[in-house]
């Protein structure tokens, strides 16, 4: 019901008596106070004036579905979001509630407290700073395919940056990079049978208003922001809805046709390293080589210096530039 309120509020830029709003939900006066009192609570600002009704002033700054669907075109990705203000992980809570919840559901942290990038290493995702988010997917697609969504997710989150006019690199197969500093990372894991995907979790974190103070110490080289980078502050809530618009549209048409060109074409054409000279880390194995292109499924073609071309498939290496940072 407060739901319904705050909907109403948004609906329109001037006031709305109270009796409209206890006649379209017939709700008493006293429910609907209460209602504006939580709303308040949470830092809408609504105005309230005796002979006119309530008025929508502004909303707060938080990822919750009542905020990000004003943005929204999905039919499916996005359309329930589950929000909290604090998390261990968005990739862990969703592989909990993976199985129950349905295809397309988000969870979303104003602030991870045990956020994770690839290998188990730790993502820092300060209050409110960022998009800790996690898309819940249900592709019928061999397990072997699934690390290809990664590229989907990083060509979205390419896409949607491009509205706000910001062009980031990509380090194939799951980082954004603006200034040679990582922006975005995502992380894609599974539930599968040996045939058969049970569930994807695609995690997709961006470091959207970061100041430089927010940037943990061990990461100050290699990190920064959409915000630092253009010197201005982000709407994080269109932002979160824009990248989940363009990853539909691109889900949509992998899963109907297997067909990923969009995405890789994106990843191709602005990838940090390709035609350049690249170490392949796989545990304790370094191999030098050339990157040459990245091919139809996804998978980075390297040249190594014994001559050799390989497709490289990207769980199980790191891919870092000649000089070691
Ligand atoms: P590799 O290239 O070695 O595979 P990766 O690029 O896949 O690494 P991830 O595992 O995706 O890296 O991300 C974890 C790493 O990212 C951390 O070890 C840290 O260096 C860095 N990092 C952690 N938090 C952030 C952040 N908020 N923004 C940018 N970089 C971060």
């Amino acid at each position: 019901m407060k739901n319904n309120v705050l909907r109403i509020l948004k609906s329109s830029r001037e006031y709305i008596s109270g009796e409209e709003i206890s006649k379209e939900f017939h709700m008493t006066r006293a429910a609907i106070w209460k209602h504006i009192k939580s709303l308040r609570e949470e830092g809408y600002n609504i105005e309230s004036v005796p002979s006119k009704g309530y008025r929508l002033i502004s909303s707060p700054d938080l990822l919750i579905q009542e905020e990000i669907e004003e943005y929204l075109s999905t039919d499916f990705i996005g359309r329930n979001i589950i929000h909290y203000d604090s998390i261990g992980s968005t990739n862990k809570d969703a592989k909990e509630v993976a199985s129950t919840s349905r295809e397309g559901t988000v969870i979303i942290a104003e602030e991870q407290t045990e956020g994770r990038g690839r290998m188990g290493r730790a993502w820092a995702s300060p209050k409110a700073k960022g998009i800790w988010m996690t898309i819940v997917l249900k592709p019928k697609i061999e397990p072997m395919k699934v690390a290809r969504l990664t590229l989907l997710g990083a060509a979205a989150v390419f896409n949607a940056l491009g509205e706000l006019n910001v062009k980031p690199q990509i380090k194939w197969p799951n980082d954004l990079l603006l200034d040679g500093k990582k922006i975005c990372g995502i992380l894609t894991e599974m539930g599968a049978e040996l045939n058969m995907v049970n569930y994807v979790v695609m995690g997709i974190g961006v470091n959207v208003n970061f100041d430089e103070e927010d940037i943990p110490e061990e990461i100050k080289d290699r990190a920064t922001s959409i915000k630092i980078y253009k010197s201005v502050e982000i709407d994080r809530k269109e932002l979160t809805a824009n990248i989940l618009n363009e990853f539909e549209k691109l889900y949509v048409k992998f899963c109907e046709t297997g067909e990923m060109g969009d995405s890789i074409k994106i990843c191709r054409e602005n990838s940090i390293f390709l035609g350049e000279e690249v170490r392949i880390i796989r545990g304790d194995e370094v191999r030098l080589g050339k990157a040459v292109d990245i091919d139809e499924n996804g998978q980075l073609v390297v040249e190594f210096s014994d001559n050799n071309i390989e497709s490289i498939y990207s769980g199980e290496v790191s891919l870092r530039g000649i000089n070691p940072a």
